[in-house]
């Protein structure tokens, strides 16, 4: 088959024909093919920098338009789970040559949300990131505070992401210690994961949490980026 599958009708008709089918151009029998993949990868090109003191290097897959865009909304607005594994496929591109101890922290979701999707959509993109590449999943944040950040204003944002979080210090304990001094351990890299980076409120407010806790090697991966290379 060999069309673009373009027009929300016909999605619905594939959903109901066919179990399986690219989200891309109609191909049975993958959720997102390779070629679509390959595609979107170079017209959407991963990018990564450094952003001290928050993120040793942040990995960004891609910047929030096209297809990227789509496949984001149709997993967390429309309830799409299987695009998870698609989604962790391509935060695993971009995060694979970071050392296989390195721990995987999702961004918690506000429980309403998880209530009305179902799901814990970041949750479940850390755990199919977790099979790809064998970097345990450690929530070592919590929500303190929840807020609905859609619709704010950037300043608005960046007051509520700083108290949007706090530390899990039951896991933290449970894999750090209960007084953790040796360089080592704490040097162990950390991923944060999110899907979007707006403003980056909530990602900075994280990492902030998590070295105020003594963790030195902090990583941050977003699905995709709002718009330019540029990081406020
Ligand atoms: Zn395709």
């Amino acid at each position: 088959m060999n069309f673009t599958v373009k027009n929300t009708t016909l999605r619905v008709i594939l959903d109901l024909i066919y179990p399986c089918y690219c989200w891309g151009c109609g191909k049975i029998g993958e959720r997102f093919c390779f070629r679509c993949n390959k595609y979107n990868k170079a017209l959407n090109p991963p990018f990564s920098r450094p952003l001290e003191p928050d993120f040793h290097k942040l990995f960004v897959c891609g910047l929030k338009e096209g297809m990227l865009t789509e496949l984001i909304s149709e997993y967390k607005f429309h309830s799409r789970r299987y695009f998870a594994p698609v989604l962790a496929g391509m935060i695993y591109e971009s995060v694979k040559t970071l050392p296989p101890e390195t721990l995987i922290v999702p961004l918690p979701t506000i429980r309403k949300h998880i209530r009305k999707r179902g799901f814990d959509h970041i949750l479940e993109i850390s755990l199919e990131l977790s099979k790809n590449s064998g970097f345990k999943v450690a929530p070592l944040l919590s929500r303190a505070r929840e807020t609905i950040q859609v619709g704010q204003n950037g300043k608005i944002r960046r007051l509520q992401a700083r108290e949007a979080f706090a530390l899990d210090k039951k896991t933290f304990c449970n894999i750090f210690g209960e007084n953790p001094s040796s360089r080592d351990l704490l040097s162990r890299p950390i991923l944060i994961i999110d899907d979007v980076w707006t403003t980056g409120a909530s990602m900075k407010s994280a990492s902030f949490i998590l070295r105020s806790a003594g963790l030195q090697n902090i990583y941050g991966v977003v699905i995709a980026k709002n718009n330019g290379y540029e990081f406020t």
